[in-house]
């Protein structure tokens, strides 16, 4: 097979997988339709050459391939299509100053999808299999990860159940796969604050049931709600407690987070992982990040009421929300029955631009990687 490719990133030869075959796709796309393509990636619309798919049965997970992004063949009474045995990840790779491309935290991502498969009775995918596909789809296609600061190349694995069988029990039949998508700036008109929906009419997760999963499953039931924020003129939706519809939790698919002044002091606080909460690992991130930039850090509840007055003391002076696509967006404007409030006047906050900054440094290899957060592919 010959490979028209300069870039010994593409060569075959130097993907080191043992654990999964390599059938480089016969129709990848020119240098010329690949740049032309992720000059404007947006989010989640475009796909690289490659995807990784490894299956699992008879107890144990396959032999791998490495090969054509493309449709999978699915029978009509595969088990995840009907019960929702489906799982997923999210994380980037950057391209680096000197060329070379790292993923930010992979192993925690790795990790997250083993717990989200536990919950699921779902098996685990080896953290070193899963690191192993990641590192050989991203070399394969590394010519499709943007280079400008904010872009950056989005990973998906997903496993769900393949068993052709009506039955409802735990799948004895799995599909592994992973696939990139090269995603544009969040915010390519800059950073801009959103307007939230706090829901009353709606939970996304219960005391014992799947919001530390990142299971199909939670987004699905949260897209009702985030329609309900629309229509209520907001751009998303602040999930509370299922049990006292008080607590803070979440907001859409990200975690929450508010900054206080108090003492002299910049205080980040966060509402704690209560077992409803889907760990982000941003959140975390930012968590260890506080103190190297003079902040103080705490997870702990907050409830609405009292969001509404220490915005009204002055005593918060932003909030914004952190997850792995956006990394942090501000959020400018409060809206729920009967009330409405703004933070920080609608604007973008200095201490939110301050993490934001330090965590894309490290991200884009602009900021010392104190954390050893990177890992080179
Ligand atoms: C993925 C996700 C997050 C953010 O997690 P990151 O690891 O930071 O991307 C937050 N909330 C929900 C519900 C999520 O699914």
């Amino acid at each position: 097979m010959h490979f028209p490719h300069p870039d010994p990133l593409n060569d075959t030869d130097t993907v080191n997988t043992p654990n999964l075959t390599i059938t480089p796709s016969t129709h990848r796309l020119s240098d010329a339709e690949r740049t032309k393509l992720i000059s404007n990636p947006g989010f989640g619309r475009i796909f690289t050459d490659h995807m990784v798919v490894i299956p699992y049965r008879d107890g144990a997970w396959q032999q791998g391939e490495l090969k054509a992004y493309g449709p999978l063949n699915l029978d009509p009474s595969c088990s995840a299509l009907h019960y929702g045995q489906a799982i997923f990840e999210g994380f980037k790779a950057f391209s680096q100053p000197d060329g070379s491309v790292k993923t930010f935290r992979p192993e925690a991502n790795a990790e997250r999808f083993n717990r989200s498969a536990a919950r699921l009775a779902m098996p685990a995918l080896p953290p070193a299999l899963f690191m192993e596909a990641a590192d050989a789809l991203i070399k394969l296609d590394a010519a499709w990860v943007p280079k400008a600061v904010g872009e950056s190349l989005y990973l998906r694995p997903l496993m769900f159940a393949t068993d052709p069988f009506l039955g409802v029990r735990p799948g004895s039949e799995y599909l592994f796969v992973l696939f990139a998508s090269p995603a544009g700036a969040y915010f390519p008109q800059g950073v801009k604050p959103v307007t939230v929906w706090i829901s009353e009419d709606y939970v996304r997760a219960a005391p014992g049931g799947t919001g530390e999963a990142k299971c199909a499953g939670n987004y699905a039931a949260s897209l009702a709600a985030q329609s309900q924020a629309q229509a209520k003129g907001c751009d998303q939706v602040v999930w509370l407690d299922a049990v006292h519809r008080e607590y803070i939790e979440e907001m859409g698919g990200m975690n929450l987070f508010f900054v206080y002044k108090e003492n002299g002091k910049t205080v980040l606080v966060t509402p704690e992982l209560t077992g409803t909460l889907l760990p982000g690992i941003t959140r975390r991130s930012l968590l260890e990040l506080a103190a190297d930039l003079g902040f103080e850090a705490e997870e702990r509840k907050l409830t609405v009421q009292q969001w509404r007055d220490d915005v009204a003391t002055g005593r918060m002076t932003e909030a914004f929300a952190c997850g792995t696509a956006a990394v942090i967006t501000p959020v400018g404007t409060v809206k729920a029955n009967g009330f409405e409030m703004t933070i920080n006047n609608g604007q973008n906050g200095p201490v939110t631009l301050a993490l934001r900054d330090a965590l894309l440094g490290i991200q884009h290899g602009t900021a010392a990687d104190t954390h050893h957060w990177m890992h080179a592919i």
